[in-house]
């Protein structure tokens, strides 16, 4: 089959389109052929060898996809060759024509979600997910600010809070991000780029601030998070890019709560919840993973050069073999 190889770490141009032995299934495992495999940012940083997780080489990036069961080891009995699945994690890599995974790690790709949207489920609906419910324990009536809104995780945690009852002010750099923001089902869009957008964003709240921040750029932004909160309220750290000064007297006042996120962290018994959840999202209709760019598997270095892109994310983008 063909995948994409990284024989050493280093820049986008690390990724080769090579002819590789096609997976077999062990005990509890799962062969899915890949109909498209999602491209997360995580996948970019693993590739510098600079990220705190650093696989053997060679290997093949990626962890999410979606397609169609190919072939099954002993002891698997939820899954059968020729269903839809979405698969959350691979020990051989979703970059690939096809990707082994074991069976905790695959799910049921309800028949009203393509393939391409099968592929943006794993990292950013999950981390949505986790960050919204786990971490920030977001609630019904409360106010939420997604802080970028356009990407992946954002556009995933605007659907999930609106369908949760929250009202959600999302966040883009572009006039079309912010179409694309209130596509999703946010109430109100605000351009991060502008001058005084948190200023907008306190009279929209009537100066109480609000419940629960899903920060995509807390290097940029934790600080000026902290004044823009209400009482109680809590910063979900999803993603960060350096570091940021704060000032700590800012939580006391509010009793607030800066909590981090990491998707990998979860417990197994919180990555059942997750994907229960997620699957009733989906075949009701309330989760609808909005898919952006997409590019052949041969054209994985243009993927992830424009994936570390500072400003355009219009949802998921994904590789198709
Ligand atoms: P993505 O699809 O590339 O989206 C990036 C988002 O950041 C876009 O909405 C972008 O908006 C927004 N952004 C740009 N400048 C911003 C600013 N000044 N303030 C607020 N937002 C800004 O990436 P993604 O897949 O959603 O991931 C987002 C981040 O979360 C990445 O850093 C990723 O590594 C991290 N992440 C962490 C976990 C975890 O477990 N903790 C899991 C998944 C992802 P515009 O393009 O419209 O400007």
């Amino acid at each position: 089959m063909k995948a994409i190889r990284v024989e050493q770490f280093g820049g986008p141009e690390m990724l080769k389109l090579e002819e590789v032995p096609g997976p077999q299934p062990g005990p509890e495992q799962v062969v899915v052929r890949v109909h498209a495999a999602g491209v997360n940012p995580v996948d970019a940083y693993v590739r510098t060898g600079t990220y705190a997780y650093k696989p053997n080489l060679p290997y093949t990036p990626g962890n999410d996809a979606a397609g169609e069961v190919l072939a099954v080891g002993v002891g698997v009995k939820k899954f059968k060759p020729g269903e839809r699945v979405y698969i959350t994690f691979s020990s051989t890599g979703t970059y690939a024509e096809q990707a082994l995974a074991d069976q905790s790690q695959v799910h049921r790709l309800p028949e009203r979600v393509s393939f391409d949207q099968g592929a943006a489920l794993g990292v950013p609906y999950g981390t949505a997910y986790r960050g919204l419910f786990q971490r920030a324990q977001a609630k019904p009536a409360e106010t939420v600010l997604v802080h970028g809104a356009s990407g992946g995780v954002g556009t995933a945690a605007v659907q999930l809070a609106r369908a949760a009852g929250m009202t959600v002010i999302g966040t883009a750099g572009s006039e079309d991000g912010i179409k694309l923001v209130m596509e999703q089902g946010a109430q109100h869009a605000l351009n991060h780029s502008a001058e005084g957008y948190l200023d907008e964003l306190m009279k929209l709240t009537d100066g109480k601030g609000v419940d629960v921040i899903i920060e995509l750029l807390a290097n940029k932004n934790l600080g000026r998070d902290l004044t823009v909160l209400a009482k109680k309220g809590r910063v979900a750290v999803i993603g960060s890019r350096g570091p940021v000064e704060i000032n700590p007297r800012d939580t006391m006042p509010r009793e607030a709560d800066i909590r981090g996120v990491t998707l990998a962290s979860a417990s197994e018994a919180e990555y059942r919840e997750m994907h229960a959840a997620l699957t009733a999202g989906l075949e009701n209709g309330t989760l609808r993973p909005l898919v952006g760019k997409k590019f052949p598997l041969a054209e994985a270095v243009r993927a992830h050069e424009e994936i570390m892109q500072p400003s355009g994310a219009r949802g998921k983008m994904v590789l198709l073999p």
